[in-house]
């Protein structure tokens, strides 16, 4: 990073300091999204519960980064992406933790958990392990709420792109997710990753929102196409500022969850995966909420 750059990496392009401020100007400041001046990570370790080609066999090394680009009142990672759990790390270590999942742990990909803050720390991390021969592809696991320019500046972090289509209007991003320009940053990063890179678009269905999802759906089928793969999520469980905002304060209701799986094979999408309503798990649901920090297992 330049000598006083500005972070413009995702849609907000709220312009801080984040990096190495111009001489005599105060010292880093943190950004909109609260990422500061070197990269955080809350958690690290293998993941099994990722959909199958991203677990695969070995489990996928996901990397959950601390805070955010959205701002959604039912997050289930509060404890992180919210309030900043976590722990700063130097690229060295960064590189270490990386290196850690490739050799030891065998996973199968580098899962980047909102990585975008983070992304020129996590490039320069991954120079200097291919430099020493250590490479896994990438997936990039975001809530889609991505600038193009970034995808195509860091397109060697995206081997998977693994984003989620959440509003179809954003009228609902900006009360649920502070994102007043989702719905348009989305779509265009879904349209870029299907032209680019390998797709999985996730659909977490909410309650009260059902028509969201499957406006969504319509517009990849129309738009782009049903053979993209997606993963359509009931998993839902009230967290956070949710739990007092009905109807974000229920679980969804197998009419709702019904309408958004009928939609799907309406649509044609037959590459992809339909989580089973009543064996949707509340535990596993707010794991991101209960799950300790540091290196550990994720199944
Ligand atoms: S990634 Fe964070 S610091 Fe950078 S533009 Fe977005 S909100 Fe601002």
């Amino acid at each position: 990073m330049s000598e006083g750059a500005a972070c413009e990496l995702c849609p907000r392009r709220c312009r801080a300091a984040r990096f190495a401020p111009a001489r005599g100007a105060a010292g880093p400041r943190a950004g909109f999204c609260g990422a500061g001046a070197c990269a955080r990570v809350f958690r690290w370790g293998l993941h099994f519960g990722e959909e199958p080609p991203i677990a695969g066999e070995h489990g996928s090394g996901c990397i959950f980064f601390s805070r955010c680009t959205m701002k959604c009142v039912y997050c289930q990672n509060s404890p992180w992406s919210w309030k900043g759990a976590g722990e700063d790390v130097t690229t060295e270590r960064l590189a270490q933790i990386m290196r850690t999942l490739a050799i030891d742990d065998r996973a199968e990909n580098w899962n980047l958990v909102s990585p975008t803050p983070y992304l020129p720390y996590i490039r320069e991390a991954a120079h200097a392990l291919a430099a020493d021969g250590v490479a896994l592809p990438f997936v990039w696991n975001s809530s889609g709420y991505e600038r193009i320019e970034t995808l195509e500046e860091y397109r060697e972090l995206c081997d998977i792109a693994l984003f989620d289509l959440r509003y179809s209007r954003n009228e609902t991003a900006a009360r649920l997710s502070s994102a007043p320009d989702y719905v348009e940053k989305a779509r265009a990063a879904v349209g870029w990753a299907a032209a680019n890179t390998r797709l999985v678009v996730r659909i977490l269905v909410l309650p009260g929102h059902a028509d969201e999802a499957i406006e969504n759906l319509a517009w990849l089928a129309t738009g782009l196409s049903s053979d993209i793969a997606v993963s359509v999520m009931a998993q839902y469980t009230p967290a956070y500022m949710a739990k007092d905002m009905p109807p974000l304060d229920r679980t969804v209701t197998r009419e709702e969850y019904e309408s958004v799986t009928e939609a799907a094979a309406d649509f044609g999408f037959e590459n992809g995966w339909i989580q089973d309503l009543a064996a949707a798990d509340p535990a596993l649901a707010l794991l991101g909420e209960n799950m300790p920090p540091e290196h550990g297992t994720v199944r």
